[in-house]
């Protein structure tokens, strides 16, 4: 069961510029405790892993097409308001914070639906794209470079995938951060 606690900090600010963005009252859902193997593989709780860093792996999916668009990393915080507020939160490693995707992009994602793995080890999301991209380079997805098999099959060099140049950046798509 999904119990609310309010032991979290009550607002977060996003906005570089110091200015103050309203978000909801941001607060943790209390996640059951891991369970047995077949609890956690075939029961009904929701019990996702936080590895020793505080942190699951998560796979985002556009809920259209089904392409793959990002994997990004949740912690308690970001996973609860995920669930509660229903856009994609993640926690940026490179920034060492809370990240509500799109706060500065415009590259919002609400959630259609959240899955996790056998083992409660990855979330994956089903995401509507607002905006056409999502990766902040302007790509619709962040998988949009191939490996190539080189001469020696063993030497790849990277190139745009074919199935993705027709996608270009988007104008007006601008990333403000790291
Ligand atoms: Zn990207």
């Amino acid at each position: 069961m999904l119990k609310r606690t309010n032991k979290s900090t009550a607002h977060r600010k996003f906005s570089p510029s110091g200015a103050l963005v309203r978000e909801p009252a941001s607060f943790e859902l209390s996640f059951p405790n891991r369970g047995t193997n077949k609890q956690i593989e075939e029961g009904m709780l929701f019990m996702p892993k936080f590895s020793g860093n505080g942190l699951i792996p998560c796979v985002t999916r556009d809920v259209h097409s089904g392409e793959v668009l990002m994997l990004g990393y949740m912690n308690r915080e970001a996973l609860s308001l995920t669930i509660q507020t229903g856009y994609a939160h993640y926690w940026s490693r490179s920034r060492n914070q809370l990240w509500h995707k799109g706060e500065r992009s415009g590259q919002s994602q609400p959630v259609r639906e959240i899955l996790i793995d056998d083992d409660q080890y990855c979330v994956l999301l089903k995401v509507h794209l607002t905006s056409g991209a999502s990766c902040h380079v302007g790509y619709r997805s962040c998988f949009f470079r191939r490996l190539e098999r080189g001469d020696d099959r063993t030497a790849f060099r990277a190139s745009l995938s074919g199935a993705q140049q027709g996608v270009r950046p988007l104008q007006g798509i601008r990333w403000a951060g790291a």
